[in-house]
């Protein structure tokens, strides 16, 4: 399943310290480490797949109807005007950790003047636990996990 040196299977395992904000059989959501805005947060499959191609496409379905849950209650959470949700493959399109993985990035009015994203910052630990707390507690996990 997962390989030797990924940050995501290691935090998956609780072998990593993460701010978790939802849990189910196949998924986890934490908070970004590099947050481009406060509330960024990461939806990501607990099985190991380099990218979007190699999963299952019956798991990218249930990844991404995650995501208007989760979105829904991030931004209330941190008031944003907005989001962006985004997905990487590959080094060319700034993939950094190889493990599919889906960011949910609150926007707000104003965020970037220049047009272009906001720069990513290093959050504290302590600072991630305090937003994720929030976030938990407008979600519904039974309202989330459908199936
Ligand atoms: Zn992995």
């Amino acid at each position: 399943m997962g390989e030797n040196s990924c940050i995501f299977c290691d935090i998956i395992t609780r072998k990593l310290p993460h701010a978790n904000v939802y849990e189910d059989i196949n998924f986890v959501v934490l908070m970004d480490k590099y947050p481009i805005n406060r509330g960024h947060a990461l939806i990501i499959p607990k099985t190991h797949y380099d990218n979007l191609l190699l999963m299952p496409r019956n798991e990218v379905g249930r990844l991404y109807s995650l995501v208007p849950s989760i979105a829904a209650a991030i931004v209330t959470s941190v008031k944003a005007d907005g989001f962006n949700v985004g997905q990487n493959n590959g080094r060319a399109a700034n993939q950094i950790v190889p493990h599919v993985h889906v960011h949910i990035i609150p926007r707000f009015n104003d965020d970037c003047p220049n047009g272009r994203w906001p720069m990513r910052r290093v959050a504290s630990h302590e600072e991630l636990l305090k937003i994720a707390d929030g976030i938990k507690r407008l979600l519904n996990p039974t309202l989330v996990n459908r199936e």
